[in-house]
């Protein structure tokens, strides 16, 4: 059985608990952000769901990190590597892009 909010609904953000809020940007697709640390998705999905059901997915994932205890400043330089690292995972794709053109 699939969980109509599961698909509908982001979860809260999985960095500083913050509702999450599905973007639409017409025809270049649908993306998820938190509004309170900015964090989003590094990609665009064509389909709402699958933007969604992909933020949900990473807020299960990063589950496991959220069992350390960690303190005000240690998160906030976490969520700060976290940042960049999708940073560099967009300049990746450009550069493979860039490649394969
Ligand atoms: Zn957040």
């Amino acid at each position: 059985m699939v969980d109509y909010r599961e698909i509908v609904l982001p979860s809260r953000c999985p960095f500083c608990g913050g509702k999450a809020e599905v973007h639409d940007l017409g025809n270049m697709g649908y993306f998820v952000k938190c509004p309170k640390c900015e964090v989003n998705q590094d990609k665009l999905y064509k389909q709402r769901c699958d933007a969604v059901r992909a933020w949900n997915k990473r807020e299960n994932e990063s589950n496991s990190i959220g069992m350390i205890q960690v303190s005000e400043e240690e998160y906030d330089k976490m969520s700060r590597a976290m940042l960049i690292t999708m940073y560099l995972k967009d300049l990746l794709r450009m550069i493979e892009e860039m490649e394969d053109g």
